[in-house]
């Protein structure tokens, strides 16, 4: 059978296109540090909202056409202005008193990155990321560096004094008292003081991102960076898959989860759910490590595994209805969840 001209043209198009016209998801995170006894339901309530703000917000940049990274920036400035989260305005302390704040963007199709690390004074650290992959020949920047780059990119910079909550400090004061410097080598019991934001979204070009903020974790030393920067640990996107994680970062950059979990989509076929918890309840809980992960396939289905007692997480759809879930026992659509005790933890230090 002879293919007309026009046709052979259309047929050869498609087969180069790998992304399809979609239907725009976006799903978030709020970090799989969540105790419930830490909780008031005022906490509780206020968490939800702003969980419902940041799906909102970003699923409005997806209905008027925007990108993904737009919607998942969107999002994430939400989480970071919000006092409840660990990122920008409510990150933890480190050792010496300070909010020392990651974060980074990776966009799946063309899979360009922009990281940040160690900044002080950058009001929106997702913002700066974004300008990291936009308006510079770099993946990631860190600390004096970084901050000069916002102030030529005009990003706002806003006094260190900015960022504290009396919680958070009350934390660290605790952590300290529980053994200084030593959070590192304990592990799981100072998950309670974390809680990382996550974005992935997919827009209706059918194109996936993926970003993550963070303070890291209370009582952090020496300049620790955890794997919310560090493209292909906390965050990670391709053509067919999205992941920003959240928990004990040293494990999900030992296991470079992101790209780990979205190479096991690609190559194994898995889905979102069987890569997550392959992954994120597996070779991390394995290792001796806890957390979570939102992770997004570009055929719009998602997966919310994790580990911990909790983790504050969200989606919305075509519906535009934002659904949220904090505790495991929420029950939420995604969820793959792993009690800690059914887990073979068997620490590494
Ligand atoms: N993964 C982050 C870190 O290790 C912490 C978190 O998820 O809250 O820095």
């Amino acid at each position: 059978m002879r293919i007309p001209k026009i046709a052979a043209l259309a047929l050869a198009l498609a087969a180069t296109t790998t992304a399809q016209a979609a239907d725009p998801v976006l799903v978030i995170h709020g970090g799989a540090g969540v105790v419930r006894h830490d909780n008031t339901k005022a906490d509780e309530a206020a968490v939800r909202k702003a969980l419902e703000t940041a799906l909102r917000n970003g699923y409005a940049e997806l209905k008027a056409g925007k990108s993904s990274t737009d919607a998942v920036v969107a999002a994430l400035r939400v989480l970071e202005d919000d006092p409840h989260f660990n990122a920008g305005k409510g990150a933890v302390f480190t050792h010496d008193g300070k909010n020392e704040m990651d974060a980074s963007i990776m966009e799946g199709e063309g899979q360009r990155a922009g990281a940040v690390a160690a900044v002080h004074r950058v009001r929106n650290p997702i913002t700066l990321a974004r300008a990291v992959m936009d308006h510079s020949e770099h993946v990631m920047l860190v600390g004096d560096g970084a901050e000069m780059f916002a102030k030529e990119q005009g990003i706002p910079l806003v006094d260190p004094s900015y960022f504290r909550t009396e919680k958070r400090w009350q934390q660290l004061q605790q952590a300290l008292r529980e053994g200084a410097g030593k959070q590192a080598r304990r592990g799981p019991e100072y998950l309670r003081y974390i809680g990382t934001t996550g974005a992935v979204a997919l827009d209706s070009k059918g194109h996936l991102a993926a970003g993550t903020s963070t303070g890291g974790m209370t009582d952090k030393r020496w300049g620790r960076v955890g794997d919310s920067p560090i493209i292909g640990a906390g965050t990670w996107a391709d053509s067919g898959c999205a992941f920003s994680g959240t928990g004990w970062g040293e494990y999900y950059i030992r296991t470079h989860a992101g790209s780990n979990v979205c190479a096991r989509v690609k190559l194994l076929k898995e889905t979102a759910a069987q890569a997550g918890a392959a992954v994120i309840n597996g070779e991390v809980v394995k290792m001796g490590g806890d957390g979570g992960a939102i992770i997004l396939t570009s055929d719009g289905k998602f997966a919310f595994p994790f580990n911990t007692e909790g983790m504050y997480r969200g989606w919305i759809g075509t519906d535009g209805v934002p659904h949220v879930a904090l505790y495991a026992d929420d029950g939420m659509i995604g969820d793959v969840v792993l009690k800690k005790d059914d887990a073979p933890a068997t620490p590494a230090h």
